[in-house]
């Protein structure tokens, strides 16, 4: 059985006291809740890993980094590698962000050095791959969408399919409060599914969530949760408020 899960990407948003506070909303009303197959995930910034981990460790909330160096480690000033986030405790690290390849030039091959990292050093990457407009426009979504997985994951070893997650983002429905309809978003899940049993094995694509993301909220979230192959959300800017994150969680939770 797949889990669903709700992860909540906060990039590069809330300071400190911001993030106290919704640590306190959200320890608060996840007291005693009944989780089922729901895995609430929340990605801080870096500096704010450890605090999070803290406070909210006991409980079901996980907590993910948003990218993690390509590099073991060495003269990378600024970098971070999978190694010491792992050493925090953290268990998930977002990989390959359209925002990460659009301003820091990842390229799918860096991106696979990065899902390596994460996964030798025990986390989980959440692999986000997508299309721009123009490449939708253009008609080329699944080659694009081949193209990432192929680059990404070649060659990388599963044993569960529980090792990694797929998030399916399409640049264009990213932070711009549009969102992918849910048979659109069905279409491109059903072919990374079907990559994902041609490259591995159908049980191993059985076992792997793919989530998809681009503009997700409470007002949309049944919709895609609703397709086959649909397994969760990564959300940006609907995960910042506490109340909105709690709500997506319950809409999981009762689906
Ligand atoms: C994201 O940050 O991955 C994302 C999908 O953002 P938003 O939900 O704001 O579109």
């Amino acid at each position: 059985m797949r889990d669903i899960i709700i992860a909540g990407n906060w990039k590069m948003n809330k300071d400190l006291n911001e993030v106290k506070a919704f640590c306190k909303a959200v320890a608060r009303a996840f007291e005693g809740r009944v989780m089922g197959k729901v895995v609430p995930i929340l990605a801080p910034s870096h500096p704010f890993l450890t605090f999070m981990l803290r406070e909210l460790g006991g409980g079901p909330i996980k907590i993910a980094a948003q990218d993690a160096s390509s590099h073991t480690e060495g003269a990378f000033t600024g970098d971070v590698s999978a190694k010491m986030l792992s050493s925090l405790g953290v268990q998930y690290c977002i990989v390959g962000h359209s925002e990460r390849r659009a301003y820091h030039n990842e390229s799918n091959e860096i991106i696979r050095d990065k899902v390596l990292e994460v996964m030798d050093n025990g986390m989980k990457p959440i692999l986000c791959i997508g299309e721009t407009l123009e490449q939708r426009d253009s008609g080329i979504t699944d080659q694009v969408i081949l193209e990432q997985l192929e680059g990404c994951l070649r060659g990388i070893t599963l044993y569960t399919g529980k090792e990694l997650m797929v998030a399916y983002e399409p640049v264009w429905a990213i932070g711009t409060g549009r969102n992918a309809s849910g048979d659109q978003a069905q279409e491109v899940h059903r072919l990374i599914r079907k990559w994902l049993k041609d490259s591995f094995s159908q049980d191993l694509a059985d076992q792997i969530s793919i989530l998809y993301g681009g503009s997700v909220k409470p007002q949309n979230l049944a919709e895609l949760l609703a397709q086959p192959d649909i397994d969760g959300g990564l959300i940006g800017g609907a995960s910042l408020d506490a109340e909105s994150f709690l709500k997506m969680v319950d809409i999981a939770i009762n689906y």
